[in-house]
């Protein structure tokens, strides 16, 4: 018999078992591997069914061409991701097959839709196809801001808040990094080393979202290899550019570094009460959502041993870089 995504589609597998079906949005390969991968793993890791799905298949990213050999850079990139995938406990990876849109949104696009020019309703439809098949319990996007900015991250936002309308999905999660911590990071880091000329920290006082807003502070700690090993996987994004490319220089942190600066991933649920500070992406979601007419047992033992959603562990103090106390910095 093969197992389609219904198969796991349990409500009730084994005791408190509950196993939910969630799906990751992302405008690009190697977004999951640093806004989400440790959500997904910890997610994975508890039994839960996680699909990846991404708008693009990043083909303007930069690049080393010798890192290509004859292959395009958006099919390297689509292996580069499946690969971070299976590190992480994906069940399934969907392309809505949309173009790369680049940094200003300009970029040629081989006849494709650039994916911040797609029609928004167009572009929800062929993810809430997906969230439908799935019966999609919780979708991550990107917050208003996307992030930094990208044509194509703001787009995920909506894309992503327009699909899980259409679907009927109940959870809807934006991926997010806490501003303020970021902020006094980069303030921090500024005080040791020279940002190149173009590079304008207080630019950042308008990315991400500010910390009264994130409603969820996911500890991923535990998930510290898979999260390394998913930004090891999108080795093209290592290369190219001028200087040291992001990818790379987390994924060269040392361990201990490493968990304090990815340790946690920030998340804010717009319909959420005021004043909510959850440490689990499931955390409270109805377990009586409409099931699908056909539900199987899940296969036994589908879920390893580890804390359920309602018994997680508290969430870490926050990303503070080593050195000195950064209390001069956050408060400039
Ligand atoms: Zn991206």
């Amino acid at each position: 018999m093969s197992l389609t995504p219904r198969h796991f589609r349990s409500r009730a597998c084994e005791g408190d078992g509950v196993t939910h079906t969630c799906v990751f949005f992302h405008a690009h390969p190697d977004d999951e591997a640093l806004f989400t991968s440790g959500t997904m793993a910890l997610l994975a890791a508890e039994g839960h069914r996680v699909v990846l799905v991404v708008a693009t298949a990043g083909d303007q990213g930069l690049a080393a061409p010798d890192s290509l050999g004859d292959n395009a850079l958006g099919d390297v990139r689509m292996c580069e991701l499946h690969a971070s995938a299976r590190v992480l406990g994906c069940a399934r990876v969907e392309y809505l097959g949309y173009a790369d849109s680049g940094l200003d949104g300009a970029a040629a696009t081989d006849g494709r839709v650039a994916f911040a020019k797609a029609d928004v309703d167009e572009a929800a439809g062929r993810l809430a196809a997906i969230l439908r098949e799935e019966n999609a319990d919780l979708l991550t996007t990107y917050d208003p801001a996307g992030g930094y900015g990208h044509p194509d991250h703001v787009r995920v936002h909506h894309v992503g808040a327009r699909a899980a309308q259409l679907a009927g999905t109940p959870r809807v999660l934006e991926a997010t990094v806490d501003r303020h911590l970021l902020l006094r990071a980069l303030r921090l880091i500024g005080r040791v080393y020279r940002f190149p000329a173009e590079f304008d920290v207080d630019s950042f006082e308008r990315a991400f979202s500010a910390r009264e807003e994130i409603t969820h502070r996911i500890d991923v700690r535990r998930y510290a290899n898979a999260k390394r090993a998913s930004l090891t996987a999108h080795a093209t994004q290592a290369t190219g550019g001028d200087s040291v490319r992001t990818v790379a220089a987390l994924r060269r942190l040392p361990g201990p570094l490493f968990r304090l600066v990815l340790g946690t991933e920030w998340y804010v649920q717009r319909d959420a009460a005021p004043g909510t500070r959850l440490t689990h992406p499931l955390a409270g979601l109805a377990t009586t959502h409409p099931t699908p007419t056909e539900v199987a047992p899940a296969p036994r033992g589908l879920r390893p041993p580890g804390p359920t959603p309602t018994e997680v562990a508290p969430a870490p103090r926050g990303l503070r870089p080593p050195g000195p106390t950064p209390t001069a910095a956050a408060d400039r």
